[in-house]
């Protein structure tokens, strides 16, 4: 049994298909090994899908995975680890839903809510038109939208079916179900479930 301190930590992962149009795993896997390299203890790696631009024709689709592990790390050192991934990745920060590499987004550290319940709610309730223009300059865990986007709950459903929503007290599988039909239909496995370093 992990000591209190270990947290669950879910991370989503997200590339440009135009980053690499002859490879574009390319970048998820890149961003996967470096994930191996933090403290952390029995990480699990959902398969990666193929998802489309929103809105759609906008652009070239976009390669999506979600990865679990356990880690002492906290909220803040984690991000900046992935920011730390996406930089050595060539990510340069321009426009926010830019095209871009590699998008790591921390979606959850355990039941953990940050800063507090107020500024989530506050986040998660923003309008879409908003949601472009606004960033929030806090770390906001669980990550505001990871509850409506199905590119972020299928591959998360490949980790953590069962782990629930600390705020929205409601588990992947019933966030994934809550989707409409039509967003969870467009996003399309592209490999089976990579576990290990060969060729993911
Ligand atoms: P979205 O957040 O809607 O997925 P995005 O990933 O394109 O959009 P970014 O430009 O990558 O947005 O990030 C905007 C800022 O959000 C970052 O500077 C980061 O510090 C902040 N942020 C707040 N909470 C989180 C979180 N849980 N995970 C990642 N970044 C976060
Ligand atoms: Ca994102
Ligand atoms: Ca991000």
């Amino acid at each position: 049994m992990w000591h209190s301190e270990h947290n669950l930590a879910l991370v989503a992962l997200g590339g440009n298909i135009a980053a690499h149009p002859d490879n574009p795993e390319a970048n998820l896997g890149r961003a996967i090994n470096m994930l191996r390299d933090l403290d952390h203890s029995g990480l699990r790696v959902s398969r990666l899908f193929r998802t489309p631009c929103f809105p759609p024709g906008a652009g070239p689709d976009f390669v999506n995975a979600a990865v679990r592990f356990d880690t002492a790390l906290g909220a803040a050192a984690l991000l900046a680890h992935l920011h730390r991934i996406e930089a050595a990745l060539g990510r340069v920060r321009r426009e926010r839903w830019g095209a871009r590499v590699i998008d790591l987004d921390l979606l959850a550290l355990g039941a953990q809510v940050l800063p507090d319940a107020a500024t989530f709610d506050h986040w998660a309730r923003l309008p879409p038109d908003q949601q472009r223009s606004a960033t929030p300059g806090d770390l906001i865990v669980p990550h505001p939208r990871l509850h409506e986007r199905a590119f972020v709950l299928v591959p998360l459903a490949d980790v953590a079916p069962d782990w629930v929503h600390p705020v929205l007290g409601r588990s992947v599988r019933a966030m994934l179900a809550a989707c409409p039909a039509a967003d969870r239909a467009a996003i399309v496995p592209l490999t089976a479930a990579c576990d290990d370093d060969a060729g993911c």
